[in-house]
C-alpha cells in the first residue's frame, strides 16, 4: 500500500500548517469528540464489508498510529460491532447509526472522514479494495452534478 507523499520544504504555506486538533459528531448531536494529533492514512475502502456498512459506494477513513481520542459527549451512546471472523469493526451512535470513531484495532485510531465538522487535515492516500466496486460506481462521475436538489 502507498503511504500519502508528504511534501517537504514548498512555498505554499498551507501545507506547512499541520493541522492537530479535529472535532467531529453523530448526526443527532448526541456523540461529540474531538481527536489530537496528525493523521497518517486516509483510504476509500470499496471492499464488501464497507459498502454493507456505509450503505455506500466506499467507506472513507482516517488513521493514526498517534492521534488521541477524546470523547466530550455521549460516550455512553457509542456502541461498536465486529463481524465475527474478521476484522472489520465500526463504531456507531446506539441513537443515530452514524459512523463514529473506532479504537478496536490494536494501537490504531480509525475515524470516519465524514463524522468530522472540521477540514480533514490529508487528502484520501489511495482507494483500496477498488476490485469490489459497485457495478454503478463508474458512471457516477459522469452523471449530472446539482449544488443542491434537482428542480
Ligand atoms: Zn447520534
Ligand atoms: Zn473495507
Amino acid at each position: 500500500m502507498h503511504r500519502l507523499q508528504r511534501q517537504s520544504g514548498g512555498t505554499d504555506p498551507s501545507k506547512e500548517a499541520v493541522v492537530t486538533e479535529h472535532l467531529g459528531s453523530c448526526l443527532c448531536g448526541t456523540v461529540r469528540f474531538k481527536v489530537e494529533g496528525a493523521f497518517e492514512s486516509f483510504y476509500l475502502c470499496h471492499c464488501q464489508h464497507c459498502k454493507k456498512d456505509t450503505g455506500s459506494a466506499h467507506a472513507a477513513n482516517l488513521f493514526s498510529q498517534s492521534a488521541k481520542l477524546t470523547w466530550q459527549s455521549g460516550a455512553d451512546a457509542v456502541t461498536s460491532f465486529t463481524l465475527p471472523g474478521t476484522r472489520h469493526s465500526r463504531s456507531f451512535c446506539k441513537f443515530c447509526g452514524s459512523a463514529l470513531p473506532n479504537t478496536q484495532a490494536a494501537g490504531v485510531l480509525t475515524v470516519p472522514a465524514g463524522s468530522l465538522d472540521t477540514d480533514v487535515s490529508i487528502l484520501p492516500t489511495a482507494h483500496i479494495f477498488s476490485s469490489s466496486k459497485a457495478n454503478w460506481e463508474e458512471a457516477s462521475e459522469e452523471v449530472p452534478t446539482f449544488d443542491g436538489l434537482p428542480d
